[in-house]
């Protein structure tokens, strides 16, 4: 047989062979990308590289040496077109590659921008090193930047292109900026530092056109205003990339279903990172697709471990981070509607947390913004599910260290 295949390159599956040779897996590895580049970082992207402040070089994961010396096959700019789970095979170029262990970290793909207009008009997106290399020059003074929404990636390219000196306007459709992964006082603060910044962002914005003239971009609101741009980018989520997984049967809703060890409806086939529909147990119901690295992270440790029998690793709680200007925001544990908000320090002196309480007063979620103690307590009491008196939370200068013993 032929070991583990690893179907993308991307930050799950360079890290996952790299944890299997780490816990002592000696058959072949083969790691499959359809992108010219090792293994990368995506955040930097859209922050500290599109900045200017980070090289090419801090991108990547790991330097070719990595792969040479532990044996570990890449093959780059070939696309995976086929699984069979019978087989065991993946096919390439129309080839069958057989796999003792498939494990699939195609992670995710843009959302289709479906307005009015947008076959003919020529816009941009940011998943890959290929897209910060095409945005990065136009980024600069005299640019104007037109934005179609404003989640995490596109806020930290609003604020990096503020830096670089272009005029920024983001769209957003709802009401408030992140409605669906923040609290208000989170979007309300970020709102506030977008357009301090001369961010011109417009909430309950209806797009309902976009189009091209020359060089210029248009965009066309419900209420007749038209905005003119020399850059059009789009950023409203992205869709796991599981197109293979559905056609080869393995089930799916929303990402591939995997357990607490990546493992997927198919015998010997794993799935990690953006790809997957994933638990988070014992501290949250339901199944969640997170993308963020650090779920990556855990989903590689849990698959390698599982094909090498090496000792599960222990559940984490779910976090991530986002840089915007000279604000640094990290979320520890999963929101949930109905939650208990309560606000520590001042939102307008920009370091501020707001905790997500649940009925019985235990900490399911803490966003950070600046408190870098509150996100590492938080995430601490979330993991033990300790449950803390609202007045010592809202108490900025209380400390939450008594709770952690
Ligand atoms: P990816 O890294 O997307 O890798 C998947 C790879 O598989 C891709 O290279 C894809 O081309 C390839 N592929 C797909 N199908 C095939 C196929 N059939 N054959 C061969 N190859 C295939 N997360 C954070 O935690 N913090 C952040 O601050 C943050 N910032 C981000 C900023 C940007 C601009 C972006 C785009 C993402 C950011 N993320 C952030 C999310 C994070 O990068 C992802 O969660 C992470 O990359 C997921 O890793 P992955 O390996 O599952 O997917």
């Amino acid at each position: 047989s032929a070991g583990v295949v690893i179907i993308g390159a991307g930050h799950a599956g360079g890290s996952a062979a790299a944890f299997l040779r780490q816990y002592g897996y000696e058959g072949p590895i083969t790691l499959i990308g359809d992108e010219p580049h090792l293994p990368y970082q995506r955040p930097p992207l859209s922050k500290a590289w599109l900045k200017g402040e980070a090289s090419g070089d801090d991108l990547y994961l790991r330097p070719q040496d990595f792969y040479d010396e532990a044996n570990i096959a890449v093959w780059l700019e070939r696309r995976v077109e086929a699984i069979d789970t019978k087989d065991k095979t993946v096919t390439i170029d129309g080839e069958p590659v057989g796999y003792e262990h498939l494990i699939i970290a195609s992670g995710s793909k843009a959302r289709p921008f479906g307005c009015p207009g947008a076959e003919a008009t020529p816009y941009h997106l940011l998943r890959t090193i290929a897209d910060a290399e095409w945005l990065k020059p136009h980024l600069r003074a005299g640019q104007r930047i037109g934005l179609i929404g404003a989640g995490y990636v596109g806020l930290e390219v609003a604020a990096s292109a503020r830096k670089l000196g272009s005029a920024v306007t983001v769209f957003e459709r709802e009401s408030r900026i992140l409605a669906r992964v923040a609290s208000p006082v989170l979007s309300e603060a970020f709102t506030r530092i977008h357009r301090d910044n001369g961010v011109n962002l417009i909430t309950g914005a209806e797009v309902v056109r976009v189009s091209a003239d020359g060089d210029l971009r248009r965009v066309h609101m419900a209420d007749g205003a038209v905005h003119e741009y020399d850059v059009l980018l789009v950023g409203i989520g992205a869709l796991p990339a599981d197109d293979l997984a559905q056609a080869a049967g393995i089930t799916c809703a929303n990402g591939i279903v995997v357990d607490h060890q990546a493992r997927t409806s198919a015998a010997d086939v794993f799935a990690i990172g953006d790809v997957t529909s994933r638990e988070v147990k014992p501290w949250y119901e339901g199944r969640y697709r997170l993308e963020s690295v650090p779920s990556a992270l855990e989903q590689a440790k849990q698959a390698a471990a599982a094909i090498t029998g090496f000792k599960a690793p222990p559940p984490e709680v779910p976090w991530f981070w986002s840089d915007q200007y000279d604000y640094k925001l990290q979320i520890a544990g999963l929101t949930r509607a109905g939650a208990k908000l309560i606000t520590r320090g001042d939102p307008a002196t920009g370091a501020f947390s707001v905790f997500h309480l649940n009925d019985s007063q235990q900490v399911i979620c803490v966003e950070s913004v600046n408190r870098p103690a509150d996100f590492m307590a938080g995430k601490q009491l979330i993991h033990k599910a300790v449950a803390v008196e609202d007045s010592v939370i809202a108490d900025a200068d209380a400390s939450l260290k008594p709770y952690l013993q």
